[in-house]
């Protein structure tokens, strides 16, 4: 009756890794019980994750063939593509949104067009417009740009009206920190940067006031939600936000943050189960409205029980 916080199924949104070929459920070696997708396969899970009470996922693509664009993001028979139309079609509820970067798709593996060793911001934002296209035609109901492109959001919502998509929204990964919590996820994706880091385009762990003028700017320029990522070493910014911002407010609980609690539990040091609704609970308490996270289906399931 008291309770200051709820946590439910609604909240969250599943991340799931596409990948090319049939019948394919790999599990990532750095994320244990999560998997790589066929787009067959990945139908089947985005069916189980409906019928938890999950809302929505979030499609991440492992493309067929990278190169120094990363063009295969925005290939009408990309992975991701052919993903979005597949489970549009058998599971019409559920919220699809896709992640709208490069990293995954480039042969570096930087989050745009790379001159002279350093990302061309007006080039990718070209690129980001088809991507953020392409996916739109394909059944996407969120576009979740990733690379924190100046001026990606404004970007992303024009190319969308120009071609009527004005009902796709726009989820901005708005400050998103330069943090070794995304170590697995880079493993899961084979994204690490072949040269350099990612510090000229992600944002610095100390600074939050920094955080709240990126957020602020994502707003001003159309975002439906905006996102803090990493979640739990960056729960003030979080809660920062909400009181700064009206719009929702999403938390990525990253791929690093899953993986140490995995581990430790593992090695039996700590209740999973406790430590898990404890942390999802702590990002709620902060104030996101939504959360990204792997373990949205263990924790859907748990919730059915109470
Ligand atoms: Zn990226």
């Amino acid at each position: 009756m008291v309770r200051e916080t709820t946590l439910a199924p609604d909240n969250f949104i599943y991340p799931l890794f596409v990948c090319p070929g049939k019948g394919i459920k790999r599990e990532v070696s750095s994320l244990p019980g999560q998997y790589h997708f066929s787009v067959d396969e990945v139908v089947r899970e985005a069916e189980e994750v409906a019928k938890l009470g999950i809302p929505s996922v979030i499609l991440f693509g492992l493309p067929e063939k990278k190169d120094e664009a990363g063009s295969e993001a925005w290939h009408n028979e990309g992975v991701v593509q052919r993903a979005l139309r597949a489970i549009k079609k058998a599971v019409p509820e559920l919220v699809l949104a896709v992640d709208a970067c490069f990293c995954e798709y480039t042969t570096h593996g930087h989050c745009g067009v790379v001159v002279d060793g350093e990302i061309d911001n007006d080039a990718t934002l070209d690129n980001l417009g088809r991507a953020a296209l392409s996916y739109a035609r394909a059944g996407a109901d969120l576009v979740a740009p990733s690379g924190m492109m100046d001026g990606f959001v404004g970007f992303i919502r024009e190319s969308l009206d120009e071609e009527n998509f004005d009902r796709v929204g726009v989820l901005a990964y708005s400050a998103k920190f330069a943090s070794g919590y995304y170590g697995p996820f880079r493993t899961a994706v084979d994204s690490t940067p072949a040269f350099g880091d990612r510090a000229g385009y992600q944002m610095d762990p100390a600074n939050v006031r920094e955080a709240m003028r990126e957020l602020a700017l994502d707003v001003e320029e159309g975002a439906d939600i905006v996102m803090v990522k990493p979640a739990l070493a960056y729960l003030d910014v979080i809660a920062e936000a909400r009181t700064e911002f009206d719009v929702p407010i999403a938390a990525y609980n990253v791929s690093g943050e899953y993986a140490m609690l995995k581990a430790a539990a593992e090695k039996g040091w700590i209740d999973h189960d406790r430590v898990m609704m404890e942390t999802l609970l702590s990002i709620r308490r902060a104030g996101a409205d939504v959360i990204l996270t792997y373990h949205a289906k263990e924790a859907a399931r748990l919730l059915a029980k109470r």
